[in-house]
């Protein structure tokens, strides 16, 4: 085993933002997610247009998912996605406001935990297309705890008006395999 990579996690973040320049933010985010210290990234989705969850009167969000390994424990990994949304304007207003950069853990290796600051995975990822869609991208067979498999949740979850921008060539290829030979046997 590689010492240098022995203690590292493997975690998904969902990078979200329908202020300002919204691609322009995910992108850049992307490259400080890439600069993190401890922190390697791995993959990155394509980027996504989704329509606001919550409190609809509000722009479109620009959604994405980044695939990392880390040795920051869960915590130091907050600390440092605040910092980001911090370096990126966002001010917190009331829930599901507006903003400039939004990222979330949604998975920290198949870590379950709960307390004040964390809840790991993220309690609402495995419900929301515009976080599954990306993450089948990337990582169809990603394990939600408990749950399953990425492809098999986005399966069963219902639109939520997410289409994809551009990025990736062949995006959802993998997902939609896995998807269709799954509905054909049910
Ligand atoms: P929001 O920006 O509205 O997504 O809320 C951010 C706050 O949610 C953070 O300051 C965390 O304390 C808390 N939180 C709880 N679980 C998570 C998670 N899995 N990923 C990111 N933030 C989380």
């Amino acid at each position: 085993m590689n010492p240098d990579t022995a203690a590292e996690q493997h975690v998904f973040l969902g990078l979200g933002s329908n202020l300002g320049q919204p691609e322009t933010h995910v992108l850049r985010a992307f490259d400080g997610l890439a600069r993190m210290p401890g922190s390697r990234l791995l993959r990155r989705s394509s980027l996504y247009r989704t329509a606001p969850v919550g409190f609809v009167d509000q722009p479109h969000f620009v959604n994405a998912v980044a695939e990392m390994r880390t040795v920051l424990s869960p915590e130091a990994l907050l600390v440092a996605i605040l910092a980001l949304e911090r370096d990126h304007g966002r001010v917190r207003s009331f829930a599901n406001a507006p903003r400039t950069l939004d990222i979330d853990i949604l998975l920290f290796g198949g870590l379950v935990r709960h307390t004040d600051r964390l809840t790991l995975p993220h309690p609402r990822a495995h419900l929301r297309e515009f976080v599954l869609r990306p993450l089948a991208e990337i990582a169809p067979d990603c394990d939600f705890p408990g749950r399953g498999p990425v492809w098999e949740l986005l399966a069963a979850c219902e639109p939520q008006g997410v289409t994809r921008l551009g990025g990736v060539a062949d995006a959802g290829t993998q997902a939609s395999a896995r998807m269709r030979s799954a509905s054909l046997t049910q």
